[in-house]
Parts: structure tokens; sequence; C-alpha cells
């Protein structure tokens, strides 16, 4: 009877529960398809706010991140956690990580963690194919370094494969230094240009002229000649290849020839690059022959009412100063040729209190010995100081200033490139932070003139094009370039053991 009782109870029991189950089963399933519809509704209307916010995004070509952005504008000089927008080779937008992730979308970006990137480097005076000639004549005075080795050198050994090899070695220093514009004074100027267009930097070629021989040429006629076809007919297809002229100096070319130089670069609009007041025995020449000083010499001649970039002027009278401001001459310090061939120091903190626009070079890697912007950007900080008895002159905002912005004006270029702003041209670097000379950090200004060093440059834009990422230069064959800087050097051992 117990057991029926139980059994009954159990029954009931059990029938409660199944009921109680299903119920519960149910209510599951209502909960699983209400979650379900959820989720779909979440789901759909997620993908339609992404949806908006991409249709938002402005695609571009490249993102290029730095945890400093040192833009050299007036207004924002550095942003942190920062990135440049670029299409077509032109900067878009800069602004906060943030800002650019809200508005742009790239094909490609390149990070910037413990990185600095800023603008490229200008490197306002060089020739850049005597980086073959680097280490052959050193601890030489200026004169008897140029007409007993360089000029000599340069007759016997310059010819197109030697400028073509020269000049590919040259832009790989640059692009691997952060250099990516440059003012060049070499010869064979259309063999120059090619390997400009091919190696991805941008420069204002100056084709040379002089008034003896010189490689290609017998004299000052066929010189210019060449200067004005190369002028007038030598097209860039990318736009980066600036023709100009350039005649090598007041000492050694002609008053009847500075004023031709003079009249056509006018007509055709086109800049003069010259040496100008670089040595004490130049003063001695100038003074000889036309009893004025250099500066004051070309000036009668109507040379500064040009597009005029004058590489050295270590020593202007005042009033040279003066005119060098008012006809907005640009004037290329080259601090390490100076010293080297012991043509003294430049006024430069002068010039720049009087309003002369400073760019900074490097000149040949034969008065250097390389293309290392940075050791004239430290030494330009330094060597004013030290002169000066004075440790406030060229502070480091100053130097930077020079060797980028200022340097594009002072040069013509500061309309496309030296700062990063909008509109300007795509050309950037990325400099490593992660070194143990660039730890650690309170301004990022100090270490870009006084720690970083050119093997630092990790990233080289010229035109929102990359020419180096991560280290690996892109737009040349390292091996392949060195190998043939290395063919010349050894025919000219051979065949300077054979002089002998
Ligand atoms: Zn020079």
């Amino acid at each position: 009877m117990l057991k029926t009782v139980i059994f009954k109870d159990i029954v009931a029991q059990t029938t409660k529960n199944k009921v109680i189950l299903m119920k519960i089963k149910i209510r599951i399933e209502i909960l699983y398809f209400a979650k379900l519809l959820i989720s779909a509704l979440v789901i759909s209307l997620s993908a339609q706010t992404l949806g908006a916010t991409a249709q938002k995004l402005n695609p571009v070509d490249l993102i290029v991140h730095g945890r400093y952005v040192v833009t050299m504008a007036q207004d924002n000089p550095v942003i942190e956690n920062g990135a440049v927008a670029v299409r077509n080779g032109i900067i878009v937008a800069v602004g906060t990580d943030r800002e650019i992730a809200a508005g742009f979308s790239a094909k490609r970006e390149i990070d910037g963690k413990d990185r600095i990137l800023l603008p490229g480097l200008i490197n306002g005076h060089t020739h850049t194919a005597m980086v073959l000639f680097r280490g052959m004549a050193d601890d030489l005075a200026l004169m008897e370094w140029l007409q007993n080795y360089i000029f000599p050198m340069e007759a016997q050994f310059v010819d197109v494969e030697f400028i073509e090899a020269g000049m590919n070695l040259a832009c790989l220093e640059m692009i691997r230094g952060g250099t990516t514009s440059f003012v060049d004074m070499y010869f064979y100027a259309n063999t120059g240009a090619d390997v400009i267009e091919s190696c991805g930097l941008r420069a204002i070629l100056g084709s040379p002229s002089i008034d003896f021989p010189s490689p290609g040429f017998e004299g000052w006629d066929d010189s210019f000649a060449a200067a004005v076809d190369f002028v007038k007919n030598r097209k860039s297809i990318s736009g980066r290849v600036i023709p100009a002229f350039a005649p090598h100096a007041p000492y050694t070319v002609s008053v009847e020839h500075l004023t031709q130089v003079s009249k056509i670069a006018k007509e055709l609009d086109a800049p003069i690059s010259i040496h100008l007041s670089e040595d004490r025995v130049e003063l001695a020449l100038v003074l000889d022959r036309y009893n004025t000083t250099p500066i004051k010499h070309v000036a009668s001649l109507g040379l500064l009412e040009n597009n005029l970039i004058v590489a050295h002027v270590v020593h202007p009278t005042d009033e040279e100063i003066g005119l060098l401001a008012k006809y907005k001459v640009g004037v290329i310090h080259n601090p390490t040729s100076n010293l080297k061939t012991a043509a003294g120091v430049s006024p430069v903190p002068k010039m720049l209190s009087q309003g002369v626009r400073v760019g900074l070079g490097t000149d040949g890697a034969v008065s250097n010995n390389d293309l290392n912007m940075w050791e004239e950007i430290r030494l330009a900080a330094l060597i004013h100081k030290g002169v000066n008895y004075d440790a406030t002159v060229m502070p480091a905002e100053i130097v930077m200033n020079i060797a980028t912005k200022g340097g594009a004006e002072a040069v013509g270029l500061g309309h496309l490139v030296g700062d990063i702003a909008i509109g300007k041209r795509a050309d950037l670097i990325q400099v490593d932070l992660s070194g143990p000379h660039m730890t650690p950090l309170y301004n990022v200004i100090s270490h870009l003139v006084y720690a970083v060093s050119s093997s630092d440059v990790v990233t080289t834009i010229v035109d929102g094009n990359i020419l180096m990422a991560d280290g690996k230069v892109l737009s040349l064959d390292e091996e392949i370039v060195r190998q043939k800087a290395n063919e010349i050097a050894a025919r000219i051992t051979r065949a300077l053991k054979k002089n002998k």
C-alpha cells in the first residue's frame, strides 16, 4: 500500500516535473531565439554603423606614424603619437594617431613606435659624384687641394661612367642618412639627372661652367652652351630634378661670363649655384683683379637678383651681409668643409640675425669626407658657440630649421618641401629611438641635433615613394652600387700607380 501510494506520488511528481521541464525548455528556447534576434539586430546595426564610418574614411596611399612628429611648422612643432596621411605624393593631413585613424584609411601604413618622424634633410651644397675621390686628398690648403689635386684628378678620371657610379653611391649614402633634397654641381648633368630620377631623390642640379678645360669640355664656351641646353631642354618627368646653372666661382669665371649666366638664368627663371667668399686666397684674388670683395663683385654683375644659392660665405663684410639679406640670397653653410680646408668659420649667427636665408650643406666628399648631414647639424650647433665664447648661439631649434625648413627656403624649394604641412610634398624620414645614445628622451629636438647618428635613420620617403623601409634601401641595389664604385676606384688606383 505504502509502495502504491509512493508510486502514485512519484508518477504525479514526475509528470509535474516533466511539465516544469517543458516549460523551462520552452522558456530557454524563447530566450535563445530572443537572444539570436537581438544579436542579429546588434550585428546588423553595427554593420550599418561600421559601413557609415568606412564611408567617411578618406582613402590615402600612405599613413606614416611617429612617437614624435617633428613638423618644423611654427604653430605646431612637435606632435606626440602623431601621423601623416599622404595621397599622390602630397601631405593631406597631419595630426595625432587618433585623428588620422578617425579620418583616413591607407593602402600602406608605416609604424612609428620608438621613431621620430620629421621632414627629410636638405643638403644645400654638394658635388655628389666626388664620393669616388673620398679620402684621396686630405690635409691640404684649399687652393693647393683644388689646383694640384682635384682639377687634375677630375680631368683624368671623370667621365659618364664615373658620374653614374659616383652618383648612385652618393644617392645610396644620402637615402641611408635621411637627406631627401640636395643641390648638386658636377659634370655630365644629364647623366646625373638620370641617376636622380631612378634613385628617387629630389635635386637642384647645376650644370657646371668654368673658364678652363674641365671633364667633357674645352673651356667656357662649350661648358656654358651645355649648361644652357641642360636648363632649357632637360625635362623632369617626376618633377624631382630642377636644372640649374653652376658657374664655379668668381676667381675661376670672368666678369663677362658671370654676366652671361646672370642674364640667361633670369630669362629662363633658373637657379644659379656658385661658390662665394670661401677662402682668404679668393678674397686676395678678387681684390687684386677687381679691387673689391667677392659678394660685392658678383652683386655689381647683377647676380644677386637671380634665384642664387651661394656656398660658404666665410668672409662677408657687414655691407655684403646686408646685400645677401636684401636680395634673399640662399647662403649655404658648410662647416666641415670650411674647417677641413682651413677656410675659416662663417659668421652664420650674425647672418641669421640680419635676416639672411641660411641652409646647410656637406660640400663634396673630398672636403668632408662624407655626405652625412647629421654631422653638419651637430657641428653647426657647436662651432659657433666655441668661436663666439657664447653657449646660447645657434640653439638646437635654429640648427634643425636650417637643415630642413630654412634650408628648403634658402635653396628655393620652400614651397615644396622642408616641413610637414598640408599641401607640401611628402619628403619624410623616420629616426629610430631605441638606441642607448637616444635613451632617455626629454627633448626630441635636442636628440636630433646633439645625439643622433645617420645610421639611426630607418625610413626615407620622397614624394610619397618609400626609398628606404626598416633600414633597407628599396630604390637601389646596394651590392651593385658598391661593386660599381669599387670597379672605378680600382681603375683610378691602377692609373695613379702608372702616373708615378
Ligand atoms: Zn663646393
